[in-house]
């Protein structure tokens, strides 16, 4: 399930617009400050982000260029105002979309899925074969079998690197422990699917900088993990 992040402060319309998108089958959080909301859409992998321009705090236009430095995902700007749209649209901040308040929400959920879609395919398109892949500050040399995140080298085990490279073919897509075992361990005749969890659990030690929240490897509760770009 797509996770979206409305950070907007109108009450009103920041939940008519949850509830539409919910009804889409979309995950939705609302953030109404914008400084907490640019820390979360820091921290935590949505798949898309609403950004109101005027906030408290923080203002979209700040927001937009500090989230644009580190992470890829739509940026869909929202403004009571054609200028500011205007305005957005010269400063060149990197925002997907732009949406002039009022909108209806049909028109609001249909761009969240052009969007979603555009991106799935610009990241199958960054899925070279037999090449080098850099997808978010990791790099795997498919050939060599190296791994670096953030220009540092790791040690993967074998079973790790194999683990990894599936994880970043198959970019935000949930992947459930029984895909993983078949994948992996499909030729083995010992082992579990419990070993799943566990070899995931090590992968994150590796390769994520806090692996109790973990950037890359996210769990989908109850259906299994999705390597988030
Ligand atoms: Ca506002």
């Amino acid at each position: 399930m797509n996770k979206i992040l409305i950070i907007e402060d109108e009450e009103a319309i920041a939940q008519l617009e949850k509830d539409y998108l919910e009804l889409s089958g979309y995950s939705v959080e609302i953030e109404s400050d914008g400084a907490v909301g640019l820390e979360k859409a820091l921290k935590y992998p949505y798949d898309l982000l609403i950004l109101d321009l005027m906030l408290p705090s923080l203002d979209g236009f700040e927001i937009c260029q500090q989230i644009r430095k580190e992470k890829t995902l739509p940026i869909l700007m929202v403004s009571a105002r054609k200028e500011d749209i205007d305005k957005i649209r010269g400063l060149g901040l990197g925002a997907d979309d732009y949406i002039t308040k009022p909108f209806s929400p049909g028109e609001l959920v249909a761009r969240v899925k052009a969007h979603l879609a555009r991106y799935d395919r610009i990241v199958e398109s960054l899925m070279p074969e037999n090449a080098v892949i850099k997808i978010r500050g990791i790099k795997i040399d498919t050939q060599s079998k190296e791994v670096w995140v953030s220009n540092e080298k790791k040690s993967l085990t074998s079973r790790e690197y194999d683990l990894l490279e599936y994880f970043v073919k198959h970019p935000n897509q949930v992947l459930s422990k029984e895909d993983i075992f078949k994948e992996l361990w499909n030729t083995d005749a010992i082992g579990d699917i419990t070993t799943v969890a566990v070899h995931v659990k090590k992968l994150r030690e590796k390769i994520e900088v806090d692996p109790a929240k973990p950037q890359y490897i996210e769990t989908v509760w109850g259906m299994g993990y999705r390597f988030k770009v």
